[in-house]
């Protein structure tokens, strides 16, 4: 269930039964001269609000704007400070905790936020307010995303944009995969790409490249987007189906060692 479409009764029906919320969060940022800003909170909305329909869970608003200074020479990229964005996601999840929501996850596009959310988790699992993980589509399906693309790239390479054909093609710029490719990099390797005897010597997009995006992204159609679309939705599908099964205890910290009643 979507849950702002709901009136209230038929929220609270809903969250009587559901202990279970997911939570949608991208970026509103540069993809390239081919992407939409709005990339990332597509993908993690489109995910999110599907799997939700079909595992008959909550799925709340999307967080839209995320953790983007590293795009920020590109115009149209909006970012809030990290400790703004992990109060406010820590004060969700409380929020959705006091419905009856305490088994959270964060259906996330957008790899600069992945410290935070994961920062996040810890915390309200700390004190047992809630148990949130963070969840990233393309970490789900990684063999599938490696068959299907030669050039793959970390970021408004074919995998994105494939999405993007499949869940909103009017917004991609066909016209412009080539120009997409040519102006960025088209093979990225962590290892060596933007390093110098080990240390990594990029802090933005920028650094690496032009236009700021990775990959080749004439390699994309719309049909690879469905296939990695309905892989990831059903992996997300099965995420949910297990954490629905878990005793909530189990999910909570361990307790302190402690010392005399080891096994020796
Ligand atoms: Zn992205």
């Amino acid at each position: 269930m979507y849950l702002a479409d709901a009136a209230w009764p038929e929220a609270g029906e809903q969250l009587d039964d559901e202990s279970l919320a997911i939570v949608p969060v991208g970026s509103t940022e540069q993809h390239g001269p081919h992407l939409p800003l709005a990339t990332d909170h597509i993908i993690a909305q489109g995910l999110a609000r599907e799997a939700a329909s079909r595992a008959d869970v909550v799925c709340t608003p999307t967080v839209k704007i995320g953790v983007s200074p590293h795009h920020q020479q590109f115009p149209g990229t909006l970012s809030v400070d990290p400790p703004a964005f992990r109060d406010y996601m820590e004060s969700l999840v409380e929020s959705l905790a006091y419905q009856g929501l305490n088994r959270v996850v964060f259906v996330n596009a957008h790899g600069g936020n992945v410290d935070h959310l994961r920062e996040v988790g810890r915390r309200v699992r700390e004190d047992r307010t809630a148990y949130a993980i963070e969840w990233m589509w393309d970490e789900s399906i990684p063999d599938l995303v490696d068959d299907l693309f030669d050039h793959n790239g970390p970021h408004g390479g074919p995998k994105e944009t494939a999405m993007v054909m499949h869940l909103a093609e009017r917004l991609v710029h066909e016209d412009r995969l080539a120009e997409a490719r040519d102006g960025g990099v088209l093979d990225f390797d962590p290892h060596t790409t933007g390093r110098q005897f080990g240390a990594r010597t990029f802090y933005d997009a920028i650094d690496n490249s032009d236009n700021g995006v990775f990959g080749d992204q004439t390699d994309a159609t719309p049909e690879k987007g469905e296939e990695l679309f309905e892989a990831a939705t059903e992996q997300l599908v099965r995420l949910c189906e297990w954490l629905d099964d878990q005793p909530f205890e189990s999910l909570m910290p361990k307790d302190r060692v402690d010392v005399d009643n080891r096994d020796r």
